[in-house]
């Protein structure tokens, strides 16, 4: 009678029989006001990309203005999680007010979290700033960092969070190395998320902007999925949180399979959240479990896809 309850338009993430799986969002530049997003059915952000306050910029925004942008979002997420992504500039996506070195291979390059370590003053006023934030609002408020490839990498963005005060503090597993060695990477995080977009591109060496790559970046492949399962097996073994805040966590029938291997969260854009949420309660945990394992004896996309189609 308990499961028949379970409504599969609103209300939090839960397998048919109950088995929580958050559904958080994605959450980009502040447009209008973020009162749209905070009105979303949804457990709170999963993913707050704050490239837009630098992008653009001709100096580096400072801790007052950064910590006003904050407030606003996590004033409309009280009482609810809100992962903030620290900056994932560099490369391709340049700073108008730092120098980067010319790089031949800019998805290579020094981007993500590797900004951080060549310019540390810009994420020290960043976790600064979030701190003020978090401090002055009711949101639980997390950080993580962007492109981390090691344990070492990811203790040093972890510790630097914690010593700004900032309780919990992970990093996304966007590079194949970070994946394999994520139990490592766990027990020195708070949590982590998998990105699939960079996770995808790095593990197929296929740029994740080239429509001509789509079979390859099919977040189906068993390669990706793969991946994935080692991440939340992880997670598991050391009872961390192992979020997905990738675009492959918009699919409502990967998200069973996302569920069956262990993950905790699934975090996509608003308009996903409805069809994900009601993906998700159309089987129990022990199905998805059972598809979770059943994919990666696929060889191909369509045979993984086939295992629940
Ligand atoms: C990802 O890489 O999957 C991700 C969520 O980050 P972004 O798309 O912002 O690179
Ligand atoms: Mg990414």
């Amino acid at each position: 009678a308990r499961v028949a309850a379970l409504s599969t338009t609103s209300g939090p993430g839960r397998t048919l029989d109950g088995h929580p799986v958050k559904l958080l969002l994605n959450v980009g530049a502040e447009g209008a006001g973020f009162e749209p997003v905070a009105a979303v059915d949804a457990e709170g952000v999963g993913l707050f990309r704050t490239e837009f306050l630098f992008l653009d910029a001709e100096t580096a925004p400072g801790v007052e203005e950064q910590e006003a942008v904050y407030r606003r979002l996590f004033e409309g997420f009280a009482g609810r999680p809100v992962v903030v992504r620290t900056l994932d500039a560099g490369a391709d996506k340049p700073l108008k007010f730092v120098a980067f070195d010319d790089e031949p291979n800019p998805a290579l390059g020094v981007r993500g979290y590797r900004t951080a370590t060549k310019f540390p003053e810009l994420l020290g006023a960043q976790l600064t700033a979030i701190a003020r934030a978090a401090a002055a609002t009711g949101a639980q408020v997390q950080v993580m960092a962007p492109m981390v490839a090691t344990a070492v990498e990811a203790r040093r963005f972890v510790t630097a969070a914690h010593e700004h005060g900032i309780a919990s503090a992970g990093v996304m597993i966007e590079v194949p190395a970070a994946a394999l060695r994520a139990r490592e990477l766990l027990a020195v995080s708070d949590f982590v998320s998998i990105g699939t977009n960079d996770l995808s591109q790095y593990t197929f060496a296929a740029d994740r902007m080239l429509g001509a790559l789509g079979e390859l970046l099919d977040p189906w492949q068993p390669a990706l999925l793969q991946l994935v399962a080692l991440v939340a097996h992880a997670g598991a073994e050391t009872g961390k949180p192992v979020g997905i805040c990738g675009e492959a966590a918009a699919d409502p029938v990967l998200a069973q399979v996302f569920a069956g291997m262990g993950v905790t969260s699934l975090s996509m854009a608003p308009p996903a959240v409805a069809a994900v949420r009601a993906g998700l309660r159309t089987r129990t945990l022990a199905e998805c479990r059972d598809a979770a394992e059943r994919v990666l004896t696929a060889t191909t996309p369509e045979q993984a896809r086939a295992v629940l189609g």
